[in-house]
């Protein structure tokens, strides 16, 4: 038995030494204490340096801050308040720092009058506990105040018992704390507004049944009844595929939603500014129509659509007629009614693939998309026009009114929208000058005709800029004595690319213009420097220059040509002709007359060409002072052949010789026309028979050659090769 006792004895010291315990035994009463060594090994001694050694001894050691607490659980105990003296305190170690030690002790023995008697107690060094102790408070107050910086409280719910934990912040977030509050899954549920509760409890149900978790954004109220926004999100711990516990964060967003709600609040403002900005931009402001900018949207848009349906588009520009006249008369408040009234009745006949601008004043445009066929467009332009011209009542006043269309067609009139909108207006002027109150559509092959015209006549203008003209010279002469009696001047353009040109490539482009009278009045002016030129080579041969009608009509000729003829003081009269046409002279007589007159006294010869094909009447023929008539070539060439050509001919040379004329023949292409010529009487002769036309210095070879040999058929030869 005693060996037991000493076993378990034994034992029980180890069990004590492992465990770093010093332990001690008090005995109250005597105060005779005992302590083991490792009590004073705790705090780095050794138990002789303690000596003598008392229970009060520890305390010298105790931290002052701790003294009081260690002080009042001893005495608590030993007044049988606790039933245990158990404190933890910090004690001084011999190296001067303070070690954390747990004091534990009970009574086991006490007096007959219940006091206490014997106390046995432990002393255990806990710092490294007391470290971890702390740094966990620490961890868990840095969690808690980061928590409440973020305000992201925290919660988890064990699914099996039920339980809700909340973190310090989600009361906070609650406004409410452990103390005052239970939270219970359905004590929550209540502070939901109605439709994030719906929500929550069927996220919960899903994460609960199914393992889902959520990431909501709900709202609702805190205990004290200020509304939320908050964020609750969630992950499902499972076990055994069952759900056994929630975690998740419950956050505080409220300002970020406010700041949101602003922010779509200035969205929505900011919207409705843009709307009205655009509106303004892109409506005309009185009717409501798109305006202007919108139009070229909707054109472009049109032409697209078109290019791919294939089918037409008509853009029809319409102008109130006289509408200026309403508005003087009623005011410019009337006016825009009957504007808005007019907008309204051109909507009502649109389609829905049309569209109605307007353009501005009193225009406006219309387009009219998807036609099969571009004839398609008439009947509404029709309705439009007998819509607009009934009366209309407008403030008690009866107002008629009508409007001139002008109307192009895509893709036939194959332009973009600027031009397009362009050519509607030009067809709508037409359509004013041809008595209002109708449509006109515009001319796209007349349009282009007028484009080519412009682009020739720019070509032509600068061609006489660029000295590219040339006068060529082909001779008349007296068939009989074979004298050269003249040469007549014929205009050729050197064109850089096509060759030399005739002047029938050129001339009609420029006929009603006033470039015709630029290049006239160049011939006249190379003619004569021709002449001086060969004057210098003693060659005195009059030239014969062609006058346009216009030139020859202008009010200004005979001035004109007087600065031109200053020019060449050393002109002599009689050696240069002028050749008009028998249709010219007779339009305008008395000017022309006048004009030959003048020319004259110039010392100016005038011959009528091609004439027998301008009907003129003897008695205008008597009136016009000309010198020479010229047989037209079409009566020469066919005189051989057709009686009547050859009754011509001996007509205009009686004709001749009745008026005391000069006559001579063009056209003499062979030597059989020169023989019939002599035989009928006409000794005068200009022809392919005797020289095509030529450049100047050619013919200054070939006249050499002429007076040389004087010989026709040869000469025949030489002319033909000319040109
Ligand atoms: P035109 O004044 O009657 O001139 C005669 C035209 O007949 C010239 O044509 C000439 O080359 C051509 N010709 C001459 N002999 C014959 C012939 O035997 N057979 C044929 N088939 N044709 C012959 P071109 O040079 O082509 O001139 C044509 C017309 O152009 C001229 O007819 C004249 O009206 C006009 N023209 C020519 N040069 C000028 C000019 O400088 N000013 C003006 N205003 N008109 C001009
Ligand atoms: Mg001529
Ligand atoms: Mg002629």
């Amino acid at each position: 038995m005693q060996e037991i006792e000493k076993f378990n004895a034994d034992r029980f010291e180890l069990v004590i030494n492992a465990a770093g315990m010093g332990v001690w035994d008090w005995n109250i009463k005597t105060e005779t204490v005992f302590f083991s060594e490792r009590m004073a090994e705790i705090i780095g001694y050794c138990l002789d340096e303690l000596q003598p050694i008392s229970f009060a001894t520890w305390f010298k050691y105790i931290h002052p801050e701790d003294l009081q607490k260690a002080n009042e659980r001893l005495a608590s105990h030993l007044q049988g308040d606790a039933e245990l003296y158990e404190v933890a305190v910090r004690m001084k170690h011999k190296h001067g720092e303070y070690v954390w030690v747990l004091i534990a002790g009970k009574t086991i023995e006490w007096h007959e009058d219940g006091s206490p008697k014997r106390m046995l107690g432990f002393h255990r060094e806990i710092t490294l506990r007391k470290i971890d102790e702390q740094k966990l408070i620490t961890t868990s107050y840095l969690l808690d105040e980061s928590q409440r910086i973020a305000k992201v409280g925290g919660w988890q719910l064990d699914v099996l018992s039920g339980e809700l934990f909340w973190t310090t912040e989600t009361y906070r977030i609650h406004e409410t704390t452990a103390e005052e509050f239970n939270p219970t899954v359905d004590a929550v549920f209540e502070y939901f507004i109605p439709e994030s509760r719906v929500l929550i409890e069927k996220a919960l149900d899903n994460a609960i049944n199914r393992g889902i978790g959520y990431d909501l954004e709900l709202t609702t109220y805190t205990t004290k009844g200020k509304l939320i926004d908050v964020r609750a999100t969630c992950i499902v711990t499972m076990k055994d595929n069952k759900a056994v516990r929630l975690t998740g964060i419950f956050q505080d967003i409220s300002e970020e939603k406010s700041i949101q709600r602003t922010l779509k609040n200035s969205n929505r403002a900011l919207e409705q500014v843009n709307i009205k900005l655009e509106r303004n931009a892109n409506y005309d402001a009185l009717t409501g129509l798109p305006n202007r900018n919108l139009l070229a949207d909707r054109m472009q848009q049109t032409i697209e659509h078109s290019k791919r349906s294939e089918n037409s588009v008509a853009i029809a520009f319409i102008d109130l007629d006289r509408f200026k006249e309403i508005n003087d008369a009623y005011g410019h408040s009337f006016g825009d009614e009957l504007l808005c009234s007019i907008a309204n009745q051109f909507t009502k006949l649109m389609r829905s693939c049309d569209t109605l601008a307007r353009f501005g004043g009193d225009e406006f445009v219309m387009i009219l998309d998807e036609l099969e066929h571009p004839d398609d467009c008439i009947v509404i332009l029709k309705r439009i026009l007998d819509s607009i011209s009934k009366t209309v009542l407008l403030k008690n006043k009866a107002i008629q009114v009508s409007a001139s269309i002008g109307v192009t067609i895509y893709p036939q009139d194959n332009s973009n929208s600027d031009q397009l909108l362009r050519h509607a207006d030009q067809a709508m002027y037409i359509a004013k000058n041809t008595g209002k109150n109708c449509f006109h559509i515009f001319d796209v092959a007349k349009d282009v005709a007028e484009k080519n015209q412009h682009e020739e006549l720019e070509n032509i203008r600068l061609a006489l800029n660029n000295n590219e003209f040339d006068l060529f010279y082909q001779p008349k002469i007296n068939i009989k004595t074979n004298n050269v009696i003249g040469v007549e001047a014929l205009i050729r353009w050197r064109h850089p690319e096509r060759g030399i040109l005739p002047p029938i490539m050129f001339l009609p482009i420029i006929e009603q213009d006033i470039l015709d009278i630029k290049v006239g009045e160049w011939v006249i002016e190379k003619a004569l420097t021709q002449l001086s030129l060969w004057s210098e080579k003693n060659i005195n041969i009059p030239i014969s220059v062609n006058i346009s009608p216009l030139q020859l009509q202008s009010l200004d000729f005979v001035k004109r040509l007087k600065v031109i003829l200053k020019k060449f003081p050393h002109f002599r009269a009689g050696s240069i002709e002028f050749e008009i046409l028998e249709t010219s002279a007779l339009k305008e007589i008395n000017q022309v007359t006048k004009v030959i007159q003048e020319c004259h006294q110039l010392g100016i010869v005038f011959s009528i060409d091609d004439f027998g094909t301008g009907y003129s009447s003897l008695s205008y023929l008597k009136r016009l002072p000309t010198e020479y008539l010229k047989i037209d070539q079409s009566f020469i060439r066919d005189m051989l052949m057709d009686a009547d050509d050859k009754a011509i001919v001996i007509g205009i040379i009686g004709l001749a010789k009745a008026f005391s004329r000069k006559i001579i023949a063009e056209g003499v292409e062979t030597t059989d026309h020169g023989e019939q010529l002599l035989i009928l009487g006409c000794h005068l002769a200009q022809g392919y028979g005797i020289a095509r036309p030529m450049p100047a210095d050619d013919f200054i070879l070939w006249l050499e050659a002429w007076e040389k040999e004087n010989d026709w058929e040869y000469l025949c030869d030489v002319g033909v090769k000319k040109e």
